[in-house]
């Protein structure tokens, strides 16, 4: 299964994740976004989510600005 993996420490907080993939990305109160129901690993403190199919989460690793969204296929 794809895995999602988010550096959160890095997120600006643009929105643009939230606003193509809502499905996954939600923004939260401290400005940044949330990967919904991902752990985080506390080895590299990345959110990670095991997902089966891809969806528009392609669109929001895409359309991040600072590129902290990355697929693991
Ligand atoms: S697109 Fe990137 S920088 Fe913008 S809110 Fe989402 S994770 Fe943060």
């Amino acid at each position: 299964m794809p895995k999602i993996i988010f550096e959160r420490e890095k997120c600006i907080g643009c929105g643009s994740c939230a606003a193509l993939c809502p499905k996954y990305w939600e923004m939260a109160e401290d400005g940044k976004s949330n990967l919904k129901g991902s752990k985080n690993n506390e080895k590299t403190s990345n959110e990670e989510l095991e997902i089966e199919e891809l969806g528009c989460n392609q669109d929001a690793v895409d359309s991040c600005p600072v590129q902290i969204i990355h697929i693991n296929k």
